[in-house]
């Protein structure tokens, strides 16, 4: 948090960039760097990439601070584009490994419509109201600019992740 490069709206990926050397590197660079923070997604930009890719991964198994996930195995994301359907939203206490030490809460819509393409370009398109939708939203957030905390209505919400006392 604090470098220029989050603030930006990232780039398309152009169809030459598609099922290269570079883009299988930079992915396999993403996925290094979200294992070794454990995270569940990534976008490019965190890493000094200003391009449209994002990485989402989850394993139940791997993850305490969430039940009922179920598993994602790993997917590239490359020029998202999202629908919200309908405008009911939910709180959800995020982290970023942009911001780390830190969570916050914040509201967004529960259901979307997506669209994007995997880095060998082949179109996916989907419905999701879980725990998908709320990782691809906040990884898009990061294509346009946007940190959570930008997001947070209360940013008393905004806590140290050892300050919040566990139940
Ligand atoms: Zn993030």
């Amino acid at each position: 948090m604090g470098h220029p490069l989050l603030l930006n709206r990232a780039d398309e990926l152009k169809e030459c960039e598609f099922n290269t050397t570079e883009l299988k590197e930079l992915i396999q660079d993403l996925q290094d760097t979200q294992h070794h923070h454990g995270g569940i997604g990534i976008a490019a930009p965190q890493i000094g990439v200003s391009k449209r890719i994002l990485l989402i991964e989850f394993y139940q198994k791997d993850i305490t601070r969430y039940d009922d996930m179920g598993d994602c195995p790993l997917k590239v994301i490359i020029n998202p584009e999202i629908n919200h359907i309908g405008s009911t939203e939910s709180v959800f206490n995020e982290g970023c490994l942009s911001v780390p030490g830190l969570r916050g809460e914040v509201s967004r819509p529960i259901s979307i419509a997506y669209k994007y393409y995997d880095e060998f370009g082949v179109l996916h398109e989907g419905q999701d109201d879980g725990i998908f939708a709320r990782v691809l939203q906040h990884e898009i957030d990061h294509l346009d600019g946007i940190l959570y905390p930008m997001r947070m209505q209360d940013i008393s919400k905004l806590a140290f992740v050892d300050a919040v006392p566990s139940e």
